[in-house]
C-alpha cells in the first residue's frame, strides 16, 4: 500500500472520482488529460492507494483470449493490454511479455481449447499458436498435457506500481488525491452530487464511482438499483519455494470452466521472479477478507440476504466443495497444479497472499461476466470490474470517460 494523497478534500470540484484503485486512478488520469480545465478530485477511504484488488492479484496482463467476442471485456482487454505495454515502456515500469500456455491435460478438454482459440482469434489477440505435447515442452519443459494454446502477448507487471504511476500523472496534471477519506453519503441534486465523507462534504458537478468490492453499496447510496450485489470471493495463493521456482518459466493456465468467470488455479511467474499457484475462489465473510478468519457482520448479512447468493450456491455447489477443499487443505491446490507439473510436491509450496474479488451477482444468481456500468443522475457507477480489469484499465478508463461525456454532455 502506497501512502499518497496530496490534499484535503475540496468543498467543490467539477468531477469527483470515488475509489483510488487502478480503475479510479486511470479514470481520473484520463479526465485531466481530456478536460485540462476541469477540477478533478479522487477520494479514497484507505490510507494509501491501490490497497485492495489492485495490489492483491495475479499480476497478469491478459491478452484478451477468454472473453465472448463483442463483449466489453474482449474489446477493452485487447486494446487495454496494448495501451498498458506502451505505457509501461514510456514510464519505465518493469514488465515482462513472457507469454502464457493454456494446457489441456485430457482429450475431453480439447473442445474447450478450440473454443478459446476461436474466441482469441475473433477478439484479435496477436500471435496465438496451437502446440502439441512436444511443442509445449519446448515452452515449459516441466509441463505435461495433450495440447496447448500459446499466447506470446500475455505478460506480467505489478499493478500497484502501475496504479502509483497513474496517481503521479494525476497529481502532475493538477488533480487532487485525498486518502483516508471514506465516502459515506451520496446525495443527488439538480446541479451537483453531494458527497459526504470523513472530512465533511464535497459538492461535485459529476461523480464517477470506482468502489471495487464496495461498488454496490455506493451505488445504492446514490439511488441506483441494488441489483447486482457484490459477493466477495476470496482467492488465496501459494508460493513455490525458491529452489523449485525453476519448474515454471512463465504462465501456465488450465482450460477454464466456461460456466464460471474465474480462470482456475494457475501458475504465475511474477515480475519479481517469484512463482505463485492459485488463486482459490471461495465466497468470503468480508469484502476485505485477506485472512480466511476475517468476517464482518454487515458484509456477511448482505451476502446471505441476497437471493442471488442462494441461487448461485444451488447452481455451483459442486465447485463450492472443491473450493472449500482448496481453502482447508493447501495440498489440494498443489494437487490441482500438479496435473500440469507432475514434479510438484506438497513441500514445494508455502502459503502466500490472498486477494478478494469484487464479483457482481444478480438477483437470479448469475455471476456477471462482463464489465458493467450504470448511470444515475449526475453519477456513473462501475458495477462489475473483475479480471481483466487491471490489464484493461487504460481502455476501461477511456470507455468510462466516453460514457460520462455522452451522458453528461461534456
Ligand atoms: C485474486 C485476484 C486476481 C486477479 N488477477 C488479475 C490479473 O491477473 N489480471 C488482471 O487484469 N486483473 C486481475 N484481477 C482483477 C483486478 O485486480 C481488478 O479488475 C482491478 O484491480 C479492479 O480495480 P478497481 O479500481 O475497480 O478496484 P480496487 O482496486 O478494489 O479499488 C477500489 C477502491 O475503492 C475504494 N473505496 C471503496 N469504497 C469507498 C468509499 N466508500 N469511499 C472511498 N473509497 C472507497 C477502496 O478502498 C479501493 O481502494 C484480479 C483480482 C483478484 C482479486
Amino acid at each position: 500500500m502506497r501512502p499518497v494523497g496530496n490534499s484535503r478534500p475540496p468543498a467543490r470540484c467539477d468531477v469527483a472520482v470515488v475509489g483510488a484503485g487502478i480503475l479510479g486512478l486511470a479514470v481520473a488520469r484520463e479526465l485531466v488529460r481530456r478536460r485540462p480545465a476541469a477540477s478533478v478530485c479522487v477520494l479514497e477511504r484507505e490510507q494509501g492507494i491501490a490497497a485492495h484488488q489492485s495490489s492483491h492479484n495475479s499480476g497478469v496482463i491478459h491478452a484478451g483470449i477468454y472473453y465472448a467476442p463483442g463483449s466489453l471485456k474482449a474489446r477493452l482487454c485487447v486494446a487495454g493490454a496494448n495501451q498498458l505495454y506502451a505505457y509501461c515502456e514510456q514510464r519505465g515500469i518493469p514488465y515482462a511479455r513472457c507469454g502464457k500456455l493454456i494446457v489441456a491435460v485430457k482429450n475431453s478438454e480439447l473442445a474447450g481449447l478450440d473454443e478459446l482459440e476461436r474466441r482469441g482469434r475473433a477478439n484479435g489477440v496477436a500471435g496465438l499458436r496451437r502446440v502439441d505435447a512436444a511443442g509445449m515442452r519446448k515452452i515449459e519443459p516441466h509441463c505435461r498435457g495433450v495440447a496447448g494454446l500459446h499466447s506470446p502477448n500475455t505478460g506480467v507487471v505489478d499493478f500497484a506500481v502501475v496504479a502509483a504511476a497513474f496517481a503521479e500523472d494525476l497529481l502532475q496534471a493538477g488533480g487532487t488525491l485525498v486518502t483516508a477519506c471514506q465516502v459515506h453519503g451520496v446525495q443527488g441534486a439538480t446541479r451537483s452530487v453531494r458527497l459526504k465523507h470523513a472530512h465533511g462534504v464535497t459538492e461535485a458537478t459529476h461523480a464517477i464511482f470506482c468502489g471495487g468490492a464496495w461498488a454496490d453499496r455506493l451505488a445504492v447510496l446514490g439511488g441506483a438499483d441494488p441489483d447486482p450485489r457484490i459477493v466477495p470471493f476470496r482467492g488465496a495463493y501459494l508460493r513455490l519455494v525458491p529452489a523449485r521456482a525453476a519448474l515454471v518459466r512463465a504462465l501456465i493456465y488450465p482450460v477454464p470452466d466456461p460456466s464460471l468467470p474465474f480462470l482456475g488455479v494457475h501458475l504465475t511467474r511474477h515480475i519479481d521472479g517469484g512463482v505463485t499457484l492459485g488463486p482459490s475462489a471461495l465466497p468470503a465473510g468480508a469484502r476485505d477478507a485477506y485472512r480466511l478468519s476475517t468476517v464482518r457482520a454487515r458484509d456477511l448479512r448482505e451476502t446471505l440476504t441476497w437471493p442471488g447468493s442462494w441461487r448461485m450456491a444451488r447452481h455451483f455447489w459442486r465447485h463450492g466443495l472443491t473450493e472449500i477443499r482448496h481453502a482447508a487443505l493447501p495440498g489440494s491446490m498443489v494437487h490441482a497444479a500438479g496435473v500440469y507439473i507432475p514434479e510438484l510436491g506438497l513441500r514445494d509450496a508455502q502459503p502466500a497472499f490472498a486477494g478478494v474479488r469484487a464479483q457482481a451477482v444478480d438477483r437470479r444468481g448469475r455471476l456477471l461476466d462482463d464489465f458493467a456500468f450504470s448511470i444515475t443522475g449526475r453519477a456513473l457507477h462501475v458495477r462489475n470490474a473483475p479480471s481483466p480489469g487491471a490489464s484493461a484499465s487504460l481502455a476501461v478508463a477511456g470507455h468510462i470517460v466516453d460514457q460520462a461525456a455522452q451522458a453528461f454532455a461534456w
